[in-house]
């Protein structure tokens, strides 16, 4: 009897077998559906092992076998093997993860999700002349085909004896077709700019292969051009084109855009936003090679890819390409590596790259295409700091930015004021007795939200009414206590009575049709004064809007988040980019109480190489990533005392595996200690190359699994965290 080996999103190591009679080789890489403790599980079958690691009397079979979809490809596996190697995590967790639901359920898909053409192959035709009667179905298919129809399930499934299409597949009666390659012309070509001209012809120049490149464009030099037409050649050649953006609010955009760069082309969206149909759908059609362009957020970093040709990664340095829970794999690191594995070029794009790109393109080890002007605008926006320690604020906007504004109204362009705090304020305050309003389940304030009165807890979400009085002295005058975007959207409408002010932020744009009814307003000229949280700092391109104020920037600037400076210098360009994008000239007013700050200076000559230099020299120093490799242990429980007793446990068993590459620290309280009613604290580890850190994890996370934790306690490692 076969043995399949099967992974399972189980919090195991190890995978499971089963018996399956009719399974051979070529079901490695199905979706499978089992029996598994008291009820079922769906996994992916892995290996067909010869013989099975429990006597096989004990195997239980498998329930069901999809054989409607082509088996997941050699080189996913390995993709998917990889992730959980890399990043600690089980394989059947990377597996349930890198597949859409709908699929991965194994528990038969609908023909209008996967509807692959099929041709009937020789040995079907053979197995027609023999005209037994298993092939009944063969030859209504064959007949569905005759009369023009085309041969696909769902219409096969209409057929009397439709359901044995898998079975028509698997004894090779069936194929998907091949793809007759369509002419994958582009049309509306602008002309490059010298920049971008260059750029290609340096990636022209370059040999067939594996190489990683980092494409350095100013915001608006057009580097959403380049990528078409990189993906142009890619998709001459017969490949197909993965291209990663951190959002799904600029999928839409983007794939209007590229699908009518490529009439001919069959682009796919793929993101956590989809119906589960149109998600299988579009994973089936990228798996079949149908797909020709898959655009995508970070999970489409798993879609399977048979003729993958390149891999574009837009905005490289944003932080949602991290995953931040589960399995918390970094979609810009896996394209780097799938690109090395499938031997296909892949271009990290970004007006400010991360630091860790950054220093590779400097170290040579990725190739750089530069783009230091726009493409449209004459110039990149002036950027001035605004002093603000002497001044008085009037909700904290100050004279001069107030004068900008005034000045676009009159000429009837768009401004932007940015302020990364969303709410009204970020704290209601008591000044008679001090109460301020914190959460009850986190350590941390709950947020006046005035638009709908309530008080909102931005972590766990928790929220109530705004109290009418004080709730420890019932003092009837307490206060809101700093600002967020609806304070200021406030202000400015008493302020420009006349201008149409409009708040852009998550509250605003809840669901995806409000978001886009937001872009639209904006992009028909329906706003005057934007406010603004980094919502609006993302790729957007208005060409009216001509202004960008920045307040509350500072708070930034001194947090203990050694990332944060890098974090904030590319906020601040990025959305300082938005302004003069289009032919009118555009000005940056960044309001600071330390306009001599080096990052301030660095930003108002928008010059980002001089500012990556200087973090880079502070990293160093302190020996952190990119100089350093970090990985990170956290524990959480009802009681912080019992997580930090965990990590010191944790830290014991790994000082005696650690050699001297390794260094473990103390464990600290998480800053954010308490989320959601549970107390959270955190190990760092370290080493200065990546080898010794993994070898470390591997038996690290080994002796780990074997502890017992107690069971009101979780834990999970993240590699390269984002957070420390
Ligand atoms: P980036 O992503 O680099 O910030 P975009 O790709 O959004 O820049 O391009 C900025 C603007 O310049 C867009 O409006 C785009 O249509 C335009 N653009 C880009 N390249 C060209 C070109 N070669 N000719 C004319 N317009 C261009
Ligand atoms: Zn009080
Ligand atoms: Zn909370």
């Amino acid at each position: 009897m076969p043995i399949v080996r099967v992974a399972l999103p189980v919090p195991l190591p190890q995978l499971f077998d089963y018996t399956a009679e009719d399974a051979d080789g070529s079901d490695v890489g199905r979706c499978v559906r089992v029996p598994f403790g008291r009820g079922d599980k769906s996994g992916v079958i892995v290996a067909l092992p010869g013989d099975a690691e429990v006597a096989s009397a004990r195997l239980k079979p498998v329930h069901h076998i999809q054989r409607d979809v082509p088996p997941l490809p050699a080189d996913w596996l390995e993709l998917v093997g990889f992730v959980a190697r890399y990043y600690h995590a089980r394989l059947g967790e990377v597996v349930a993860l890198a597949l859409p639901p709908g699929l991965r359920r194994a528990d038969g898909v609908s023909g209008e999700d996967v509807d692959p053409p099929l041709d009937l192959t020789a040995a079907g035709q053979a197995a027609l002349a023999e005209a037994r009667r298993e092939s009944r179905a063969l030859a209504l298919l064959s007949e569905a085909v005759a009369a023009g129809l085309p041969a696909r399930r769902s219409v096969v499934r209409a057929l009397p004896a439709g359901a044995a299409v898998g079975d028509a597949l698997k004894r090779g009666w069936l194929a998907i077709s091949a793809q007759s390659q369509p002419r994958h012309l582009a049309v509306g070509l602008p002309t490059l700019t010298e920049d971008q001209a260059a750029a290609v012809a340096a990636f022209d120049a370059a040999e067939d292969g594996f190489r990683c490149w980092l494409l350095h464009g100013v915001t608006g030099s057009g580097k959403t051009e380049v990528y078409l037409r990189l993906a142009e050649r890619a998709l001459a050649a017969g490949g197909q084109v993965l291209m990663l953006v951190p959002e799904i609010a600029l999928t839409p955009q983007l794939e209007g855009r590229v699908a009518s760069r490529f009439p001919a082309a069959n682009v796919v969206a793929l993101h956590s936003g989809l119906a589960e149909g149109a998600r299988s759908r579009g994973f089936v059609q990228a798996l079949t090679g149908q797909a020709d362009i898959v655009l995508g957020t970070r999970l489409s970093v798993f879609a399977p890819l048979p003729r993958l040709g390149l891999i574009l990664v837009d905005e490289e340095h944003d932080a949602s390409y991290k995953q931040q829970e589960g399995v918390r794999y970094s979609a810009r690191d896996v394209a780097v590596w799938r690109a090395r594995q499938r031997k296909v070029p892949v271009v990290l794009g970004s007006a400010t790259p991360s630091l860790e790109s950054w220093l590779h393109a400097r170290n040579g080890r990725y190739a750089t295409l530069n783009l230091s002007r726009r493409a449209v605008a004459s110039s990149l926006p002036k950027v001035r700091c605004i002093d603000t320690s002497r001044l008085r604020l009037d909700e904290g906007l100050s004279p001069a930015l107030h004068k900008a504004l005034e000045e676009r109204l009159a000429r009837g362009e768009q401004s932007l004021v940015f302020l990364n705090r969303r709410g009204y304020a970020p704290v209601l305050s008591c000044p008679s007795c001090g109460w301020i309003s914190t959460c009850p389940n986190c350590s941390a304030n709950l947020v006046v939200h005035l638009a709908d009165r309530r008080l909102r807890c931005h972590h766990c979400g928790c929220d109530g009414p705004v109290p009418a009085a004080c709730p420890s002295c019932g003092n009837q005058d307490i206060q809101p206590f700093g600002r967020g975007t609806q304070r200021v959207e406030a202000r400015l409408a008493e302020l420009f009575p006349a201008a149409r002010v409009l708040r852009v932020d998550r509250d605003a744009a809840r669901t995806r049709s409000q978001w886009e009814a937001l872009l639209a307003t904006i992009a028909n000229g329906g706003a005057d004064i934007l406010v603004g949280t980094q919502m609006m700092a993302k790729g957007h391109d208005f060409p009216r809007l001509t202004l960008v104020g920045v307040i509350g920037a500072d708070s930034s600037l001194h947090a203990a988040d050694f990332r944060a400076p890098e974090r904030l210098f590319q906020q601040l360009m990025q959305v300082g980019g938005r302004a003069g994008r289009g032919t009118l000239p555009g000005e940056v007013l960044i309001q600071t109480e330390y306009p001599a700050h080096p990052l301030y200076q660095h930003l108002s000559r928008q010059d980002f190489d001089a500012f990556a230099r200087m973090a880079l020299d502070e990293r160093r120093q302190a020996g952190f990533p990119p100089y350093t490799h970090q990985a990170m242990l956290r524990a959480d429980a009802p009681l912080l005392h019992d997580a930090v007793a965990f990590l010191k446990e944790a830290r014991a068993l790994g000082e005696e595996l650690a050699g001297d590459a390794v260094r473990l620290f103390d464990p600290v309280p998480m800053r954010l200690t308490r989320l959601a009613r549970r107390e959270r604290a955190q190990l760092l580890v370290e080493a200065d190359q990546r080898g010794p850190l993994q070898a470390f994890l591997l038996a690290w996370m080994e002796a780990l699994y074997r502890q017992r934790a107690p069971r009101d306690l979780r834990w999970q490692v993240d590699v390269d965290p984002l957070d420390v």
